[in-house]
């Protein structure tokens, strides 16, 4: 299983941040057919990267912040007017997913939001508290948006996703033994409701799992990525990944 990091940024840009200038807004993919995190302006780098998005069939969103999802529209109204996508694409995620995309999407008035000029068919999955469908296993965790995280397992590999919950008992059952714990990073230090580098290490390592990467971290770090990796590692033995913008792994 591989993942491409398409856009490895989160928040907002606001005062002192440099993210947006040097990387994308969050988003990923997991081999060639599941688009993971779509956050504003995501379809910039998915093209630049030069993404088949007709071959995603699946569209995984962890929680309804925008710097999540809110690009979602965008590429959907690609699919439709550059690619003329014909085969159905799947949108899994928060309860509220359909009504938001279906929402975005008139009131930015773009054609896409008819159902017929669109040519393909949307299929909204929306999450209960813990799903098992295909090679996807769900959780819902612990956010002020309703943010649910992904085990994925393909050819015996495990990726694990957490988009944002805090570490809930539910959240590390499911990240257990993971070959990769891909997990958003958004404060310096220890938070009510937002995961700090050394929170993320202490959570590998009583997940047990093997490797882990970091998206979506504080941009102090943008020039001095080794020193933010050396936090995680404060409390975990594995490799540590921060990665750039379109760069690629094997799980
Ligand atoms: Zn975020
Ligand atoms: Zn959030």
């Amino acid at each position: 299983m591989k993942l491409t990091f398409l856009g490895t940024a989160g928040l907002v840009p606001g005062l002192g941040l440099k993210v947006t200038g040097k990387r994308g807004m969050l988003s990923m993919v997991i081999d060639d057919d599941y688009l993971l995190e779509v956050g504003d302006g995501a379809l910039r780098n998915i093209n630049a990267h030069g993404v088949d998005l007709n071959a995603v069939k699946r569209v995984l969103v962890s929680h309804l912040h925008s710097d999540h999802f809110i690009g979602l529209v965008q590429v959907l109204f690609d699919m439709m007017n550059v690619r003329n996508r014909t085969e159905p694409l799947e949108i899994i995620g928060p309860k509220g997913i359909a009504k938001a995309t279906r929402g975005l999407m008139s009131l930015c008035e773009l054609p896409v939001a008819d159902d017929e000029k669109r040519g393909y068919e949307l299929i909204f999955k929306e999450l209960g508290v813990s799903e098992v469908f295909d090679d996807i296993k769900t959780v819902r965790g612990d956010h002020p948006s309703e943010a649910h995280a992904y085990r994925i397992k393909r050819d015996n590999r495990v990726l694990f996703y957490n988009g944002e919950s805090i570490f809930t008992d539910e959240v590390l059952d499911l990240a257990r033994g993971a070959d990769l714990l891909l997990c958003t990073v958004v404060v310096l230090e220890p938070h009510s409701f937002h995961i700090s580098p050394e929170d993320l290490g202490k959570a590998a390592t009583k997940a047990g799992v093997k490797r882990v990467a970091a998206v979506h971290w504080p941009t102090e770090y943008e020039d001095n990525r080794d020193e933010f990796g050396q936090l995680i590692r404060k409390h975990f033995d594995g490799e540590v990944i921060v990665p750039d913008d379109f760069t690629t792994i094997e799980v």
